[in-house]
C-alpha cells in the first residue's frame, strides 16, 4: 500500500479513509506501513515534503486546513490555551482579573466585553499565557 505515497496526498488520505471504514484493523496496518515510509530516517532527503503527507493522512478526505477548522469547532473548552514567547503585546483587565498576574491574548480581550474597563495592554517580558477561561484568575464577566 505503500504506492499510494506515490499519488496525490488527497487521494491516499480518502483512501486510507475507506480502508478504516470497510475494517479498522487494516487501517490500523495501513497507517502503520505510511508512517513507517513517511518517517524513515534514511529517507529524510527524499521525503522533504512528509510533513505534509502527515498532515494530509490526518485529514480524512479533506485539506488539513478544513480538518483543522473542524476540529477546533469540537473543541467546547472554555480555555484559550494561547501561548506566547517574550515579546508579544498582552492584556491585562484589573476589572476582570481575580488575580494581578491575570494576562489575556489580544483576540481574547477583544471578544470579551472590557469596554470602560481599567485595563492595560502591555509587553510580554519573559512569555506567558493567556488566562482567559480560567476562573481562578480571571472573573466569569470576562470570558
Ligand atoms: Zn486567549
Ligand atoms: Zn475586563
Amino acid at each position: 500500500m505503500a504506492y499510494l505515497l506515490n499519488g496525490s496526498k488527497l487521494v491516499a488520505s480518502s483512501k486510507l479513509l475507506s480502508v478504516f471504514e470497510r475494517d479498522p484493523n487494516k487501517g490500523e496496518e495501513l497507517v502503520h506501513e505510511l508512517c513507517d515510509q513517511l518517517l524513515d530516517p534514511t529517507r529524510f532527503e527524499e521525503r522533504s515534503d512528509r510533513i505534509q503527507w502527515l498532515k494530509a493522512l490526518i485529514s480524512e478526505d479533506e485539506t488539513f486546513e478544513k480538518f483543522s477548522t473542524k476540529v477546533q469547532n469540537m473543541d467546547s473548552s472554555p480555555f484559550c490555551g494561547c501561548v506566547w514567547t517574550a515579546n508579544f503585546v498582552a492584556y491585562r483587565c484589573r476589572t476582570c482579573a481575580a488575580s494581578p498576574c491575570m494576562s489575556l491574548c489580544a483576540a481574547c480581550f477583544e471578544r470579551g466585553n472590557h469596554e470602560g474597563h481599567d485595563y492595560n495592554i502591555f509587553r510580554s517580558e519573559a512569555g506567558g499565557a493567556c488566562d482567559c477561561g480560567d476562573p481562578s484568575v480571571m472573573k466569569q464577566s470576562g470570558f
